[in-house]
């Protein structure tokens, strides 16, 4: 089994939680470029010196080098066996082209979009700061990312919408909740279901 799927969702929306989870569920690759980039800053690579101060601030890494990282992860082998989870990306419409462009040869199977009202994940970050003190979910740097979100990033649902990919999933609710439901509008939009699985449960 071969599944590629892409999440997107506001920040705050459960995408890191939810996209964890699925990974495991399927068995592929969770790729976090949130994660990734904030590794890179731990490990003072050269792109985590460039990409510090524009991920404290809440402003977007630039367009190429958000790209080549990504085309990078997804050519590993990992990746390219048994799919993958994409989680941050594409955040613009240049980047989403870029990925229609990388993932020619291997499509994605479906794009969930999951969606949280603005007041709610607001709250979500508030107590995510008190517990993980991300520089990031100060409340200006709070401000500025759903902004950009609402700018650069909401216009890909209409991009995928088009293609014909898109699932819209309800991310209110407990995490299983909300997890029983992305597992069953994946299915319904692609017809796969987990290994073993029957696509309704994995715990
Ligand atoms: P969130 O979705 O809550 O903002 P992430 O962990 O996905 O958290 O991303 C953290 C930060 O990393 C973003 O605010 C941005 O600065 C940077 N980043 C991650 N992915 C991208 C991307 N695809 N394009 C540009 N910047 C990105």
């Amino acid at each position: 089994m071969t599944i590629r799927l892409v999440l997107l969702g506001r920040q705050g929306s459960g995408k890191g939680t939810q996209g964890a989870r699925l990974a495991v569920h399927y068995g592929i690759a969770h790729i976090s470029t949130g994660d990734m980039l904030r590794s890179a800053i731990k490990n003072a690579t050269p792109v985590g010196k460039a990409v510090k101060e524009i991920i404290d601030n809440g402003g977007l890494v630039n367009d190429e080098l958000m790209g080549s990282l990504v085309q990078g992860r997804l050519g590993e082998p990992d990746a390219r066996t048994h799919g993958y989870l994409l989680d941050g990306f594409p955040r613009t419409l240049p980047q989403a082209i870029a990925l229609d462009d990388i993932a020619r040869a291997r499509p994605i199977n479906v794009v969930v979009d999951l969606e949280v009202p603005r007041e709610l994940v607001i709250e979500r970050l508030t107590a995510r700061r008190a517990a993980e003190q991300r520089a990031d979910d100060a409340p200006e740097a709070v401000e500025r990312r759903l902004a950009l979100y609402e700018e650069q990033t909401a216009p890909l649902i209409a991009h995928y919408r088009k293609q014909g990919v898109l699932a819209v999933v309800d991310g209110v609710g407990s995490p299983e909740d909300v997890f029983a439901r992305m597992v069953s509008a994946i299915v319904n939009a692609t017809g796969i279901t987990a290994p073993g699985g029957d696509g309704r449960t994995s715990r």
